[in-house]
C-alpha cells in the first residue's frame, strides 16, 4: 500500500531533492509538498501539482496540507541572509528578515507544524536538524544573533515530547555534490569529526541527507531515534558506499 507524505520546506535546497526523490517512487509513496511561495514552487519543479501552500507561521495554513497524511518530512528553517557584501577584509555579516528569526521559524514553526500533525493523527514525523546543537557557543548561534541552533534543537525535544514517533536526522556541513557516492556515518551529541586529516571541513551532499529522510519512512530501525549525520569525503581509501539503510538505522538510538 502507498503512504502519503508530506513534505515541507520544498522550495529549499535539500528539500527540493526530497520532494524529487519521493516523486521518483509513486509505488511507494503519494507525494505532497508544502511551500510558501508559488512561483518559487513552480520554478523548481515546473509544475505545481502535490503543492499546497502555506507559511509555518500561521498554523491554520498547515491543516490542509496535513490532513490524511501517514507521514510529514520537515525541511523548514529559517533562512539566513547577507546584511551587505563585505568590504575587503571584512568577515560577512548576516541577519534574518523580520518576523524570520530562528525562534518563529526553527522553534514555533516547527511546532506548528509538529501540533498540525498531531491534530491531523499523523503517524511519524521525520525532521531535518543540524549538527551543533548540544554546543551553545557555537558560531551559527552568533550569526544574525538568533542561536540558530538552540531553538532547533528545542524543536527536536518538543517534536520527541510529542508522542508521535520521530525520526531527527541532524546533518553536518552541507554541500551539493552528488549523492549515493558516499559513506554516510551515524553519531550522537557533535561527536562525529567534522574535519578531515587535513583540517578541512568534511561536507554531507543534500542529496544523501535526502535519501536518509525519505528511508527513515521505511527501513527497520529508523522510528523514535535521533542521531548527528555525517559522509566520509568521497576520496578516503576507507570509505564503502552506503546502500544498507536498515544498518544504518540500527546504529541509532533514542532521545536527544
Ligand atoms: P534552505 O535551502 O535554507 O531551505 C529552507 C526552507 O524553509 C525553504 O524552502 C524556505 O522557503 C522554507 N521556509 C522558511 N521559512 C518558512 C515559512 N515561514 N513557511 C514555510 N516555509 C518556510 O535549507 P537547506 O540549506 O537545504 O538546509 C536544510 C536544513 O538543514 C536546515 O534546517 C538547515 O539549518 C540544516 N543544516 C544546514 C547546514 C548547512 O551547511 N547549510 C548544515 C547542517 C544542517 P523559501 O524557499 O520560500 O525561502
Amino acid at each position: 500500500m502507498t503512504k502519503s507524505i508530506l513534505v515541507t520546506g520544498i522550495t529549499g535546497r535539500t528539500g527540493r531533492l526530497v520532494f524529487q526523490q519521493l516523486r521518483q517512487r509513486p509505488e511507494q509513496f503519494e507525494s505532497f509538498g508544502l511551500a510558501r511561495s508559488k512561483a518559487k514552487a513552480k520554478d523548481c519543479f515546473g509544475n505545481i501539482d502535490g503543492c499546497y501552500f502555506g507559511d509555518i507561521a500561521d498554523p491554520a495554513s498547515l491543516t490542509e496540507a496535513m490532513a490524511g497524511r501517514d507521514a510529514v518530512i520537515i525541511v523548514t528553517s529559517a533562512v539566513p541572509r547577507l546584511k551587505a557584501p563585505p568590504q575587503p577584509g571584512q568577515r560577512p555579516e548576516f541577519d534574518f528578515p523580520p518576523g524570520e528569526m530562528p525562534e518563529q521559524i526553527d522553534y514555533i514553526g516547527q511546532k506548528n507544524q509538529i501540533d498540525a500533525a498531531v491534530q491531523a493523527g499523523v503517524k511519524h514525523i521525520v525532521l531535518m536538524g543540524s549538527m551543533g546543537g548540544t554546543q551553545v557557543d557555537h558560531p551559527l548561534n552568533r550569526l544574525g544573533n538568533g542561536q540558530i541552533l538552540i531553538w532547533k534543537r528545542q524543536a527536536e525535544q518538543y517534536l520527541i515530547d510529542s508522542g508521535i514517533d520521530y525520526t531527527l536526522v541532524r546533518a553536518g556541513g552541507l554541500s551539493d555534490q552528488p549523492g549515493g557516492l558516499r559513506e554516510l556515518v551515524v553519531g550522537k551529541h557533535d561527536a562525529l569529526q567534522i574535519l578531515n586529516d587535513q583540517g578541512r571541513p568534511v561536507a554531507i551532499p543534500r542529496a544523501d541527507v535526502a535519501t536518509v529522510l525519505i528511508q527513515a519512512l521505511q527501513a527497520p530501525g529508523s522510528r523514535n531515534k535521533a542521531f548527528d549525520l555525517m559522509a566520509k569525503a568521497g576520496d578516503d581509501p576507507t570509505a564503502v558506499i552506503t546502500t544498507d539503510f536498515a544498518a544504518l538505522f540500527a546504529q541509532t538510538t533514542p532521545g536527544l
